[in-house]
């Protein structure tokens, strides 16, 4: 079995613009590709668990996630980084685009694209971690069974509580989460 940092894409891995499909107005986040690359050298797989409303919302086609998914790949193979995976939901309870106009089990909070993720990755997700910049993120790493950390860049501004919401660790950035994980990766030996 595998480990993996789950990673939520918007507001965590790449700064946030909302809806943003366009390949070239993506950047790595700051503070990021050190902990991601000691991470994977560590041995997690690193997988992109995404909420992609804008479908559903009809603000952009589902089809045009595939650049952005390669311009993800591109941005880490030139720092020596590979994407292992690269999980989206389209859904939206309240969109404009009938077939995407769903209240699905994929749609962080809720945990559906993690659990896929681990199935075809063979994944063990009580060694892995979901990273994200609100407690949505952390309610869907939670429910799966991963630990969580919210990387707290200013982005969460409602704090919901309930049980799920509570991360395992509060980092600054993604480079304070891998040191966090790593330190506890070498409790756990
Ligand atoms: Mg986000
Ligand atoms: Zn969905």
């Amino acid at each position: 079995m595998k480990k993996a940092i789950f990673l939520d894409k918007d507001g965590t891995l790449i700064p946030d613009i909302p809806y943003n499909v366009k390949p070239e107005l993506i950047t790595l986040s700051c503070d990021s590709v050190e902990g991601l690359k000691q991470l994977q050298a560590s041995g997690f797989r690193l997988i992109i668990i995404s909420n992609q409303a804008g479908v559903a919302r009809g603000l952009f086609k589902e089809k045009e996630l595939e650049a952005v998914k390669m311009r993800i790949k591109e941005l880490f193979r030139k720092e020596g980084l590979e994407l292992d995976g690269f999980y989206y939901c389209p859904h939206h309870p309240q969109g404009v685009e009938p077939k995407f106009t769903i209240s699905c089990d994929c749609r962080k909070p809720q945990p559906g694209m993690i659990l896929q993720a681990a199935l075809e990755h063979s994944v063990d997700l009580k060694k892995s971690w979901m990273l994200g910049d609100i407690l949505n993120d952390v309610e869907a790493g939670n429910r799966a069974g991963c630990k969580t950390v919210l990387v707290d860049n200013g982005n969460e501004t409602e704090w919901i509580r309930n049980p799920y919401r509570f991360p395992h660790y509060t980092a600054s950035s993604i480079n304070d989460a891998a040191a966090h994980i790593m330190s506890s990766e070498a409790e756990r030996l």
